[in-house]
């Protein structure tokens, strides 16, 4: 199998989980408040390196028939080496930057709109109408204040500086929409704040087949069996909690098939119910 795009159905929907790539986070940033000694244990017991997670930038693609989507862009070309191959991972699977009409960006993240703009600063997708929900995108072009993300200030002033590249010259190609909107036949928003403000996941379903893109709700499998453990980069913490409850709990009852982002790649799989938390089920991989 190839660990940089890994084609999939949801009833007459083909889809593709493209990777940007990877990036090394500190393991104490994806889980700032497990206590020390358990979390070390933890990452043993599921054989990762106690200081480092290495985890995917995966994007979605979806031929809907109707409409070539994808959802979100990646880091961009230039902004750390690991990652900025979804162009090229794109182009390996026939799809060229003018094919795609629609692009979904999830969140303001720089790993989720990074690939926006090209390196002229001109949007890298010139025919896509861009869909942003309206609350993430006012959050990030008023010159947001970060004060309560609890990460370094240098990784600040680069998230901010990417959110001046990559959101204001997709503005003549955007549309803003609310929560629960529609946005094209068969994929639907779903506000899921808390990782940021104005976070969003989609409901993707054709026929009786349904996905959901949960984003960045849970960044690792570890938060679902450890569901008090949260990582840094959840902006409003209470509010993440109880979006990631209310989701997953869905998922479980509905045995939604589910893509996250950072999961192990592609990020495709299933969540059981366990104990006070949960499990991560990942389909079962062939070829
Ligand atoms: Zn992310």
């Amino acid at each position: 199998m190839s660990n940089e795009s890994f084609p999939f159905e949801i009833g007459n929907f083909e889809c593709i989980a493209v990777s940007d790539g990877t990036f090394d986070y500190p393991a104490h940033s994806f889980f700032v408040n497990a206590p020390k000694e358990r979390l070390e244990q933890v990452l043993r017991e599921q054989n990762i390196k106690p200081e480092v997670i290495t985890a995917p930038w995966t994007c979605l693609f979806v031929n809907t028939g109707q409409h070539r989507v994808l959802v979100d862009t990646g880091g961009g070309a230039g902004t750390v080496p690991s990652a900025g191959k979804l162009l090229r991972n794109l182009r390996a699977a026939g799809i060229e930057p003018i094919d795609i009409d629609t692009v979904i960006l999830t969140h303001g993240h720089p790993d989720h709109i990074g690939g926006n703009t090209d390196a002229d600063g001109n949007p890298a997708f010139p025919n896509a109408r861009y869909v942003m929900l309206k609350d993430e995108w006012e959050f990030w072009t008023s010159e947001p204040d970060l004060t309560q993300l609890e990460v370094e200030e240098e990784i600040k002033q680069i998230f901010l500086m990417l959110v001046r590249k990559n959101l204001p010259p997709i503005q003549g190609q955007l549309d803003l929409i609310d929560s629960e909107t529609e946005i094209l036949p068969g994929i639907k928003a779903i506000a899921a704040p808390g990782h940021t403000p104005g976070h969003m996941t989609l409901a993707i379903s054709s026929g009786s087949e349904k996905l959901l893109y949960i984003s960045d709700t849970v960044l690792h499998p570890i938060h679902l069996e450890h569901p008090d453990w949260y990582p840094v980069f959840d902006f409003v913490r209470e509010h993440a909690m109880t979006t990631k409850r209310r989701l997953l709990d869905q998922v479980v009852t509905e045995k939604v098939l589910v893509i996250a982002c950072h999961f192990p790649f592609p990020g495709l799989g299933h969540v059981i119910q366990k104990g006070d938390g949960w499990q991560w089920q990942p389909i079962e991989m062939t070829g």
